[in-house]
């Protein structure tokens, strides 16, 4: 189905897509477990990973220009404009009742146009052409570590040495980086062996790759300071309270699978508790975390050249969504599709 060019309302930007980027998320509405449709449709355009040109600037808005590089957030106010959304923190809405591009209750932007609300959209240089598809997933890390940090100084003198980043997809790699060049020794685990490229990626920043495979997370003896869960897997989230150090932090930044399990959850809140620690939830991003993307991806590219484009593992064209949102292949990564 050929969905219409959409109407550009006067504070909107018309996008002329180039490429948009498949995860987990997109796989789970491909699999029916997530993902709504808009009120007045009854099918979902996915696609909230992505990069394009402005075809058509509204009236009223200013700050872009036709032709400039740019990338809309993913999610829009609630309708109640909670106290949140109506401050520019629409990713910590109240409500729940927001709406987000491609994922709930609006289409994405995996077609050749699509409209965002131009103050949803941030602008990046051209020099980030080839690499602009991975800041939405960026921005989630982002998110992440700047609340980690916030909340770990307002607690007390903290200076950690150490992070661990659970998975080394496209998320736990750009968090791995991040956290490297926050001068962090990281280690990353994963489950593929130590001559993958997820392993070469990972210890190019510097970090050290743990193949769960040959090291199960039970046999880890060392403790962290910061642990970012980004597997998504039940079993690996609580495995991370293990993991860190008393007053450490942890962040769960997947979606996990709803599963009853015989753990001791006494053990759990006590050590907690003894052990001054936090676990947190985040999820989604807001303008303040694109903007803060866009100079980390530059960042990233210049303290580890290619490491960005070797993220990229498959290309597909529009017009082969089987490809796109078919089985990962070994070495996958992060497959983009090119609408350009
Ligand atoms: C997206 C977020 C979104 C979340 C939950 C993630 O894949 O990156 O923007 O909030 O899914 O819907």
């Amino acid at each position: 189905m050929e969905p219409p060019v959409p109407e550009t309302g006067p504070r909107d930007l018309l996008l002329e897509v180039q490429r948009v980027g498949v995860c987990g998320t997109d796989r789970d509405i491909v699999a029916g477990l997530y993902g709504d449709a808009p009120e007045d449709a009854d099918y979902l355009v996915l696609g909230h990973e992505s990069l394009s040109r402005v075809a058509k600037v509204g009236k009223r808005v200013r700050g872009f220009k036709e032709g400039d590089l740019v990338v809309p957030t993913v999610r829009r106010n609630c309708h109640e404009n909670c106290l949140n959304c109506r401050n520019g923190e629409s990713d910590m809405c109240l409500t729940g009742h927001y709406r987000e591009h491609g994922i709930k209750g609006l289409h994405g932007f995996a077609s050749e146009f699509a409209v965002s609300d131009s103050g949803f959209v941030v602008k990046l240089p051209e020099s980030l052409v080839d690499v602009g598809i991975l800041l939405e997933p960026l921005t989630v890390v982002e998110k992440g570590i700047t609340q980690t940090f916030l909340m770990q100084k307002a607690r007390m003198k903290w200076k950690p040495t150490n992070a661990l980043v659970l998975g080394a997809g496209p998320v736990g790699l750009l968090a791995t980086g991040l956290l490297r060049l926050k001068g962090l020794d990281v280690s990353a685990v994963a489950t593929r062996p130590k001559a993958s490229l997820k392993a070469t990626l990972v210890e190019r920043t510097g970090a050290y790759y743990i193949n769960a495979k040959e090291t199960p997370l039970a046999n880890l003896e060392d403790k962290y300071d910061v642990v970012f869960e980004v597997t998504g897997s039940t079993s690996v989230a609580l495995e991370a309270q293990r993991l860190i150090r008393a007053n450490g932090i942890v962040a769960f930044l997947g979606i996990y699978k709803y599963q009853e399990l015989t753990e001791d959850a006494g053990r759990l809140f006590t050590d907690l508790v003894l052990g001054n620690r936090v676990y947190f939830g985040s999820v989604n991003a807001n303008l303040t975390y694109f903007r803060q993307g866009v100079e980390d991806l530059l960042r990233i590219r210049k303290q580890w050249a290619g490491f960005l484009e070797k993220i990229i593992t498959r290309t597909a064209r529009f017009d082969r969504l089987d490809e796109a949102y078919g089985p990962e292949n070994e070495e996958e990564i992060k497959t983009i599709i090119e609408f350009k």
